[in-house]
């Protein structure tokens, strides 16, 4: 094997054996103190995995490759939320950022740099698809703002796929960074506490319920085609009766339900009567609704809907049980809310 090209964040626990134990004939309890080095220790270099001996740590610092991506610029907004321009080896970027609440803090990751489905409201869209992450680099998002956040005394108990890029369309670098991040004896991040979103391609969507197990959220944006073909021009090719189909064969653990993300959009999908068709729609699926108000960014020809539009809306279809959210604008003035995320180089 040539030099430093092992990326060990992106190897999965057996991959580790195989390594250790299968090529450099290591002891196997190797694997152990590594992962919890990197997923519970959180440490940023191998150098610092001091238990290790010096001859296997030797051997690690010679062929592996650093375990952080760069750090390009950190801004923290007045709500306390915390945004990251990370860069990796071949100098592409991506933004991560964190999310504190009273009882949790929430990281949301991207999974792509850029994206190739371009709705028309999404800053992100704006930029084409530049590649995929690999899983070390989705990883990687985790485990340096869990060790940030951690040192000034916060916590990381959630994770949000719904950074930039659709996940979905990286499915097997996402699944396997998602089964990182989700073992019991590393970052041990629940699948109740992981969401993943998608603007909803079908297959994968269902497919990575019985991969994953993790929550789902849905990007509808609205129920008529005309209106979602424009909005979300996946919409083309899943369109919304086969979205519903989708839907209903997710296999949902428990009591949990689909959340349905809805960017209110003024004039565009939020009337009166887009609620109630909304409520028709999901009609038999067990789902929670987010109302999303629209960010802005410099460019957009889209509006936000005002706050009683907003409120209307969330009213008509609060009444028929269905539990709705307006989801709190968090970083908006460090450009880190939804959709507002771009890498810039
Ligand atoms: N590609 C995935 C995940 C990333 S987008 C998806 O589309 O679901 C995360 C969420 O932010 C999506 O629901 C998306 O529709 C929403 N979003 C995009 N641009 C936005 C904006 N300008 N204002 C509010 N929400 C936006
Ligand atoms: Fe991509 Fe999601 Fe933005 Fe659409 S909303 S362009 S799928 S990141």
């Amino acid at each position: 094997m040539s030099k430093k090209n092992i990326r060990l964040t992106g190897l999965s626990r057996e991959e580790l054996d195989q390594l250790f134990v299968g090529e450099w004939g290591e002891r196997p309890f190797r694997t152990k103190q590594l992962w919890s080095w990197l997923y519970v220790k959180l440490v940023s270099e191998v150098g610092e995995m001091t238990d290790l001996s010096k001859v296997f740590r030797a051997k690690l610092e010679e062929v592996c490759q650093p375990l952080r991506p760069k750090v390009k610029s950190r801004q923290t907004s007045n709500d306390g939320t915390i945004k990251w321009l990370l860069s990796f080896d071949d100098g592409e970027q991506v933004e991560t950022v964190f999310i504190p609440e009273e009882d949790r803090g929430t990281v949301c990751v991207s999974s792509q740099v850029g994206c190739s489905l371009s709705c028309p409201f999404c800053f992100t869209g704006t930029q084409k698809l530049v590649r995929n992450l690999t899983t070390s680099e989705i990883v990687e998002q985790v485990t340096f703002v869990r060790s940030q956040v951690e040192a000034g005394g916060q916590r990381l108990t959630n994770i949000v796929l719904m950074g930039m890029g659709e996940p979905l369309y990286n499915y097997d670098a996402v699944v396997k960074a998602v089964r990182i991040i989700l073992d019991g004896s590393g970052l041990a991040i629940g699948t109740r506490k992981i969401t993943l979103s998608t603007s909803g391609i079908v297959p994968q969507m269902v497919q990575a319920g019985y991969d994953l197990g993790v929550n789902l959220a849905i990007s509808l944006h609205s129920v008529r085609d005309e209106v979602r073909d424009r909005l979300v021009p996946i919409n083309k090719k899943y369109n919304l009766s086969a979205l519903r189909k989708g839907a209903k064969e997710f296999p949902l653990k428990g009591s949990r339900s689909i959340t349905w993300e809805y960017v209110m959009l003024d004039g565009v999908n939020d009337s009166p009567e887009d609620a109630h068709e909304l409520v028709r729609y999901l009609k038999g699926i067990p789902s929670k609704i987010n109302l999303i108000p629209f960010n802005p960014w410099p460019g957009t020809v889209y509006r936000p809907s005002s706050a009683e539009k907003i409120t209307q809306f969330q009213n008509i279809v609060g009444k028929t049980g269905l539990v709705t959210v307006i989801r709190e604008r968090r970083g908006e003035d460090i450009q880190a809310a939804c959709g507002q995320l771009k890498g810039l180089r």
